[in-house]
């Protein structure tokens, strides 16, 4: 820290700055350099240190300006003032900081060395009051100050400022587990790579006891802010030592811009401790930024870098959903789904991770990866006897799948990889993606059924309204969506859109499964109006692979 550096000599430097009355007569044991200004003044205290010594010949503004200068750029720098003659005035520059006001000459040296210890007090007591005593970094109190300072400066010349808040996950274990010594430690560790981490220019601050704050000036460019943030994100890559054990930390950030937060200190706090929340929320290892993007593209930023991983780190599964008969007795197939168990962010739901999937391309070989485990896995129960001989299992393609020019090609092989037979798979589709891919989906449709595969139209009915595809897409199921489903006993309507694709499937000789059934009335109306397989959690839920031979039990 800079406080000791107006106080290390003991015969201090001076550094000598005359307003407007020439030259008094000094002792020469001082060691005195002439300065020509206050940029000079500050500038040399920076580099040597010493205490100033402003002469005047009376109290001015001016006299003043300068020292609020000093006060400001070189808050650490202790201040004599020399006059000519006394003045009424000269509290004005003790308030501003000056630590001695004299009008003997013959008083410089004595002035100059209470000065420097009375600044030197000072800046021992702001430490305290200013700074944390574990980490040294800046405290609440400070943070509060210079964000305020900051932002007021930033406001008056149109620049752009980055507030980032961030604490370390589920810290209190660490303390609970080893106790505060060693979350002390590791503290510290974390601060050190927070001081090499941040330009000199910005506050880092120890705001609470694991929450840390930055605020950092002039951005160039508001989405330097997610550089910083990833930066931050980036220092816990590596793991941490504790007492010779690795230990591995991550972090929850926030941040908020000052243009957005309106330039109000306690909202552009608010904002950023929010963001950070929401960054919780999400599973922690994250960070959020303030309003700056749509929520979905936020969130999607954190998944889709673990995402890249998920794959080759074993992250991703799939489960398998039972298809029944109407009456709940014999098993038809299973639907297979993936899921994704990722070690911060816990299970991720596919609605949510699915379709960053899709947006990334990433779907077409996580898509292909499941295909195969589904298939290997069913061949597996078909030659233990688990599921009948005609069982299907169902897996679900994204229309960006269709894409890939050797989509064909590349489930078939799937088939002889895994000695599934084609009978014993489905593949279900959407109507949006049937939509968006028509020519395309129609051909490899085509193709993968001519082999035996069967197809499924997922969600029917809630895509589009136009219902010509069917006379063109080579069909075999239509699954009613849950949405109908769900309600059907009590909501006529549903009741009745459910009957009629049920009736639509019969008179197209298509098979009808129903989603989503969660009780026995749902089962027993769908059974009544005609509905030929359902799956829902009323008989089971999906689970993992090593859990349907005991639902099978009894049902092949
Ligand atoms: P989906 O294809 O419509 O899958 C059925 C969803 O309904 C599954 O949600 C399943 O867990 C859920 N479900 C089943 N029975 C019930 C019930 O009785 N009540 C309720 N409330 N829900 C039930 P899940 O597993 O969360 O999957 C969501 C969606 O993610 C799937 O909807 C599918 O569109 C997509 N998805 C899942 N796995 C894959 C995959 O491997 N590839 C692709 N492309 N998409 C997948
Ligand atoms: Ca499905
Ligand atoms: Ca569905």
């Amino acid at each position: 820290m800079a406080l000791t550096a107006a106080v290390q000599f003991e015969n201090p430097m001076v550094l000598f700055h005359s307003i407007d009355a020439g030259m008094p007569e000094l002792p020469s044991s001082l060691r005195v350099y002439l300065c020509g200004d206050q940029d000079e003044l500050v500038e040399s205290w920076m580099d040597c240190g010493g205490v100033i010594l402003l002469h005047a010949s009376t109290y001015t503004e001016r006299l003043l300006k300068i020292q609020d200068h000093i006060a400001q750029t070189a808050p650490d720098a202790a201040v004599v003032v020399l006059l000519n003659y006394p003045d009424m005035r000269t509290d004005r520059l003790l308030e501003a900081g000056v630590q001695e006001v004299i009008t003997h000459d013959t008083d410089v040296v004595s002035a100059i060395k209470t000065a420097k210890l009375r600044k030197e007090r000072e800046c021992v007591l702001q430490t305290f009051v200013s700074f944390d005593v574990l980490t040294q970094l800046a405290n609440r109190q400070l943070f509060q100050d210079r964000l305020e300072h900051s932002l007021e400066q930033h406001k008056r010349q149109r620049k752009e400022l980055a507030l980032l808040v961030f604490d370390i996950d589920r810290f209190f274990r660490i303390n609970e587990e080893y106790g505060h010594a060693v979350g002390d430690s590791l503290l510290l560790q974390v601060s050190d790579r927070l001081k090499i981490a941040t330009r000199k220019a910005d506050t880092l601050a120890r705001i609470g006891g694991n929450t840390f704050a930055i605020v950092a000036e002039n951005l160039q460019a508001a989405n330097n802010v997610s550089i910083i943030a990833e930066k931050i994100c980036g220092l816990f890559h590596e793991a941490f030592d504790l007492n010779g054990e690795e230990i591995h930390l991550s972090v929850s950030l926030g941040a908020a811009l000052s243009k957005q937060s309106e330039y109000d200190p306690n909202k552009m706090i608010h904002d950023a401790e929010q963001a950070m929340q929401e960054a919780k929320q999400m599973g922690r290892n994250s960070y959020v930024l303030y309003k700056a993007l749509r929520p979905e593209d936020r969130i999607r930023g954190s998944l889709e870098r673990a995402l890249y991983q998920a794959l080759a780190n074993d992250q991703i599964f799939m489960e398998y959903q039972p298809q029944v008969t109407m009456d709940g007795k014999h098993i038809t197939g299973v639907e297979a789904l993936m899921r994704w168990n990722h070690p911060i962010f816990g299970s991720v739901p596919p609605d949510q991770f699915i379709p960053v999937l899709e947006t990334t391309g990433l779907i077409e070989s996580f898509g292909m990866w499941g295909l195969t485990a589904a298939c290997a896995q069913f061949k597996e129960w078909l030659d233990s006897g688990i599921v009948s001989s005609d069982a299907r299992v169902s897996v679900n393609l994204s229309p960006r799948q269709f894409h890939q020019p050797n989509l064909a090609e590349q489930i078939l092989n799937a088939l002889d990889e895994t000695g599934l037979p084609a009978k014993n798979l489905t593949l279900e589709i959407t109507e949006s993606m049937v939509m968006e891919n028509q020519k395309e989906a129609a051909e490899t449709l085509a193709q993968l059924r001519f082999e035996g595969i069967a197809i499924a139209v997922d969600d029917f009915g809630t895509g589009y309204s136009s219902m010509a595809y069917l006379k063109v897409l080579p069909v075999d199921y239509l699954k009613i969506d849950r949405e109908f489903v769900k309600d059907i006993v009590v909501d006529s309507s549903d009741k009745a859109i459910a009957s009629s694709i049920i009736h639509l499937a019969h008179s197209l000789q298509l098979g009808v499964v129903a989603e989503g059934v969660e009780g026995a009335a749902i089962q027993s109306m769908l059974q009544e109006l005609g509905c030929d397989q359902f799956q829902g959690y009323h008989f089971a839920r999906p689970v993992g692979a090593a859990d349907i031979p005991a639902v099978c039990e009894g049902c092949v």
